[in-house]
């Protein structure tokens, strides 16, 4: 009798847990004072830029990815080696375009933790290395880069510490990305290295500006962030195109159900915080580097702060006409950049802790009462959520809860008025991203 209440418990808590206490706990540990420290260093390396020194260990560089290689190092021995840290680098030759003025080893640094069930999925975090002033092509003058990108860098270290006290059965990489402001250089090297070696990238969530509080306009606000995601990936085959202009899906590639999951986590559990998706790969004409992983055909977004500071980005250290122009260490927010690295962590853990999306979605109902949906089998989930919403509308904001069965029909949903996702669920309750449909059913 006893066995059974037990096992009664069991069961009705683990489908009652909507939230997962651990993420709050990851919530918590995350360090305003760490990231404030890292950013710190970072800056007082004087330049990072891509072309700068690489021999000297304080100026340069060279002395900041080995004090970041550092960092990944200590933070792995602080938990049984848990963590794989290496270079990845890749040598660009002087003229490959206007910005590379010199032949340069484009150097990013790696570190992965391996998952204990689907050790060849991984979810990414990057920040960015480099650091540049209005020149974008000198390399000596100090260039602090405190919030772009020091702020994303410090930030995936940090998280990088907080979650290594943890196991999950997908892969996290954490990585310092080089090359970014001479035209993307290391999310292209990565790009290609984990095409290369065949790893399944389920998501980029790349970091590049996390730290800014006051825009330009004079707007202060600690809470709002955005999440840019493009519509569809550009590998799209002109079939896939094609049949986009009969069956939908012009704002539901891979990179934009990320930024949606991303959204979702952060409305549950960090409820204070304002996401904001922003349905474009980028800002207006400027890039970042999840760019090179979106042409990889990799779902990829970008988490940046909502207010930027334009005298503040790319600029000569100087004061003129009273404005402090630089991205200097003053004008970081290191509780606000310590509220996005939890963004992060808490997405990359559930992300992590999750089994892989459904593949193969298929959906049928047309000219019927009802939307069918099938997908194969997902190693690992204990049960699949379906759902739907408006057309019109930004997030998934219906869904019905399936288990033991790779097929459903919603009855009195009319296909025609929705668009449709399934995602699949793990016996901890932690979700995959959503998948959307591929293949019609007839
Ligand atoms: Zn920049």
């Amino acid at each position: 009798m006893r066995k059974l209440t037990v096992l009664f418990l069991l069961i009705s808590t683990t489908i009652s847990a909507q939230t997962d206490t651990k993420i709050y706990d990851i919530i918590n540990t995350v360090s305003a004072d760490r990231i404030k420290a890292d950013i710190t260093t970072l800056t007082n390396f004087g330049t990072r830029h891509t072309l700068s020194d690489t021999i000297s260990n304080t100026r340069g560089i060279g002395a900041a990815r080995r004090w970041i290689k550092s960092e990944f190092n200590k933070i792995s021995s602080d938990c049984n080696n848990c963590l794989e840290v290496f270079y990845q680098k890749d040598f660009v030759k002087k003229g490959t375009n206007s910005r590379i003025t010199k032949d340069v080893w484009v150097v990013n640094v790696v570190a992965i933790q391996k998952g204990t069930k689907y050790p060849n999925n991984y979810i990414v975090m990057s920040g960015d290395i480099d650091s540049r002033i209005s020149d974008p092509n000198n390399y000596t003058d100090d260039a602090p880069g405190a919030n772009d990108n020091a702020s994303g860098m410090a930030g995936t270290i940090e998280a990088a510490r907080v979650l290594s006290n943890y196991n999950f059965e997908n892969s996290i990489i954490y990585v310092g990305l080089s090359g970014e402001e001479q035209g993307l250089f290391g999310g292209k090297g990565l790009a290609t290295y984990a095409k290369e070696k065949n790893w399944n990238i389920v998501g980029v969530m790349n970091n590049d500006m996390i730290g800014n509080i006051k825009g330009v306009d004079g707007v202060i606000d600690n809470r709002t962030f955005r999440i840019f995601s493009e519509p569809v990936p550009p590998t799209e085959t002109e079939r896939q195109r094609k049949a986009r202009r009969f069956y939908g899906g012009e704002v539901d590639g891979i990179s934009r159900q990320l930024a949606r999951y991303i959204y979702k986590t952060t409305k549950t559990y960090m409820p204070e915080m304002n996401p904001k998706m922003i349905y474009r790969l980028d800002r207006f004409g400027r890039g970042g580097h999840h760019r090179p992983f979106n042409d990889a055909g990799f779902a990829g977004i970008r988490i940046m702060e909502a207010h930027e500071n334009y005298t503040q980005q790319h600029q000569d250290i100087r004061t003129e006409n009273e404005i402090e122009y630089g991205d200097r260490l003053k004008f970081v927010n290191f509780d606000y950049a310590k509220k996005l690295t939890a963004v992060n962590a808490i997405n990359l853990a559930s992300i992590a802790a999750a089994p892989p999306s459904p593949k193969n979605v298929g959906i049928g109902g047309i000219v019927e009462a009802s939307a069918k949906l099938q997908w194969d089998k997902v190693d690992g989930a204990k049960g699949y959520k379906i759902y739907w919403r408006d057309t019109t509308s930004p997030t998934w904001d219906h869904f019905k809860y399936v288990e033991n069965t790779t097929e459903f029909t919603l009855d009195g949903i009319v296909l025609d008025n929705y668009f449709f996702g399934v995602s699949a669920v793990g016996k901890n309750g932690h979700e995959s991203i959503v998948s959307f449909p591929s293949k019609i059913i007839r």
